[in-house]
């Protein structure tokens, strides 16, 4: 069966322009303007990804998978064909828009000390790491103004949720960081923390980094993974909230043996270690074995290391959730 919709968007949307965006590199040309390079979808140490600009298809060598630009979304954000769809129609709509949101946000981000200062508080203490994320800060002016010498409409802001009714930078006074087909704002004030722009918060983040990891950790706040990343733990995602939403399941659940930590913050009242033990049920019933990791009392995995904890004592966390 056809679907028209799917054909058209695959006309829209070169494969190349896409797995690029994906943070891709081709290793070399080949004839007739293929390229190869390290496979995105499985752990590739020569390079066996094989990509067609011209037929707008790939096929990878290793892990003997292939197909259009909707079949490598599919598989690379570990969601069904629906999904994928949806998921590539908000990338080329929004791709353009959205990463000069970013780029705004990560310039501004140097111009603020308030921003600089909250971030080291957070123990985000390695440059390359807040440039790698695309960590960014919306002073909340000067945005839209922006955006529209840039040739945007103001409806095209509204529409996609970055400026508010009111013409206001939806993220005012908020660190910002770019998602796979979202942003989320950390408020540094007095405002609603959590911020999101209209449309789901998407899949678990950084979540091709560790697909093929057999253990991984999952945290609830992106603070959470970057104190786990600086820390050296590579096998981190994180799920933006306790409750995971029908893509990050289909994620953890794709079929691959794997453990998961679960850790979730461990709060006062007890909603954090409750989440974390219905998700380890949930998990269980897809044969994922999952760990409720217990953290000291009214810690994150972020506070914990802020608060002068170490990987090796973080590791005795993990340790022991398991025995
Ligand atoms: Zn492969």
């Amino acid at each position: 069966m056809k679907y028209p919709a799917a054909e058209i968007l695959k006309q829209q949307i070169p494969l190349l322009d896409y797995v690029e965006g994906q943070d891709w590199k081709p290793a070399r040309r080949i004839a007739r303007g293929r390229l190869m390079g390290l496979c995105p979808l499985h752990a590739d140490r020569k390079p066996s990804f094989l990509l067609d600009p011209n037929k707008n298809l790939f096929y990878c060598y290793g892990c003997g998978r292939g197909g259009d630009v909707i079949r490598f979304a599919e598989l690379y954000h570990g969601v069904p064909f629906g999904e994928a769809i949806a998921l590539l129609r908000r990338w080329s709509g929004m791709d353009s828009l959205l990463s000069d949101v970013i780029k705004f946000y990560q310039v501004q981000l140097h111009r603020h000390p308030e921003a600089a200062a909250y971030l080291m508080q957070r123990g985000v203490r390695q440059p390359e790491l807040v440039e790698q994320m695309r960590i960014g800060y919306a002073p909340g002016r000067c945005l839209r103004a922006w955006l529209m010498s840039l040739g945007y409409s103001l409806c095209d802001l509204q529409q996609a949720g970055v400026v508010t009714r009111e013409g206001l930078d939806t993220f005012a006074h908020r660190i910002v960081f770019p998602l796979d087909t979202n942003l989320y704002g950390r408020s540094i004030g007095k405002a609603d923390p959590h911020r999101f722009l209209p449309g789901g918060k998407g899949g678990l983040y950084g979540w091709e980094k560790v697909r093929n990891c057999r253990q991984i950790v999952l945290v609830e706040g992106v603070f959470d993974w970057v104190t786990l990343w600086q820390a050296g733990f590579r096998n981190v995602t994180c799920s933006l909230g306790t409750g995971l939403n029908a893509t990050q399941l289909h994620q953890l659940c794709d079929g691959a043996s794997r453990a998961v930590y679960l850790a979730f913050d461990s709060d006062h009242n007890g909603s954090g270690q409750r989440a974390s033990r219905q998700l380890a049920q949930r998990l269980g019933a897809y044969h994922i074995e999952a760990f409720p990791v217990d953290l000291p009392d009214g810690h994150d995995p972020n506070s914990f290391f802020v608060h002068s904890g170490d990987a090796q004592q973080f590791q005795a966390l993990l340790d022991r959730a398991r025995s």
